[in-house]
């Protein structure tokens, strides 16, 4: 498609974005899209073999439909804790056969790319990477679902566009998730654009989910935002869970403990039945 043609089918004649139609995107039998939120959980980061076991056994037995941490982490400080790189990435991979879960893990360089797409269901593209065009492209090479996250300065359209990217090259099987932007207010870590959910599940007839760990930065947060993802219609949810919150080496503050994590699904469980009714 040129940009004539992409600028017709795309907008309408006031320059608004026009309603996509809608697309489910599916790992073996998690749909997203069908209705059902679909629940994505894990560390921030991949610590150990022990850490991610034990957080893979306890997310299991609470029934999340996927697995997230990173091996490869995109930190503020050059100083700060990096992330295991492909030995946690086997760890990851390891834990998450063992307990029967599919995983979604950040990607931050094309040259991981294919490495990490043998292990992986699902290849997670980062905030800070959403601008990364040829790292957008070559996952739209592959045949594997990808979750694209909005930076943190995008517009919708912004956001769009790098969703475009991918799916130009004709991978179709994208899920976009809202994890706060910046805003003038630091009192959160960023602002989660609610907003942005049914905006963004028009316009490009994806998924949209919600990362409210990322968007707050502070686990008394992520319950009623949680909620209210869901309430405003978002197709998932993906929460850092850790079994040691205080102690992690990434995100801890953001991290909800196990009990935390199993009251928020109850929480969320309630207002789907509640919304059957
Ligand atoms: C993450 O989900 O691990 C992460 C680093 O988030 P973001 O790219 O949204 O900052
Ligand atoms: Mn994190």
């Amino acid at each position: 498609m040129n940009e004539r043609q992409y600028q017709q089918t795309e907008y309408d004649d006031c320059g608004r974005l026009r309603v996509a139609p809608k697309k489910m995107v599916q790992l073996g039998d998690v749909v997203f899209g069908s209705g059902r939120p679909i629940i994505i959980a894990g560390p921030c980061a991949v610590e150990s073999a022990e850490q991610i076991e034990t957080i893979a056994a306890a997310l299991s037995e609470l029934k999340v439909d996927i697995l997230r941490a990173g091996a490869f982490k995109p930190r503020t400080s050059p100083y700060d804790f990096q992330g295991l790189g492909f030995d946690g990435l086997k760890y990851l991979s390891a834990a998450a056969r063992r307990h029967n879960l599919p995983f979604v893990t950040e990607v931050m360089a094309v040259e991981q790319l294919n490495e990490v797409a043998k292990y992986c269901d699902m290849i997670q593209i980062g905030s800070r990477n959403m601008y990364n065009y040829p790292l957008l492209r070559a996952v739209g090479r592959l045949a594997k679902p990808v979750l694209l996250k909005r930076a943190f300065s995008a517009t919708i359209k912004e956001w769009l566009m790098s969703a475009t990217y991918i799916t130009a090259q004709g991978n179709d099987q994208v899920v976009l998730c809202e994890r706060g932007i910046r805003s003038f207010d630091n009192c959160t870590r960023n602002t989660l654009d609610i907003a942005a959910v049914p905006v963004m599940q028009r316009a490009s007839g994806l998924p949209v989910i919600v990362d409210p760990s990322h968007a707050t930065g502070r686990r008394d947060l992520i319950a009623p935002l949680s909620r209210a993802a869901v309430a405003v219609g978002a197709d998932g949810l993906m929460i850092e869970v850790h079994h040691d919150p205080d102690n992690a080496l990434s995100d801890g503050a953001q991290s909800v403990d196990l009990n935390q994590f199993g009251a928020i699904l109850k929480g969320i469980e309630q207002l789907c039945q509640g919304e059957d009714k």
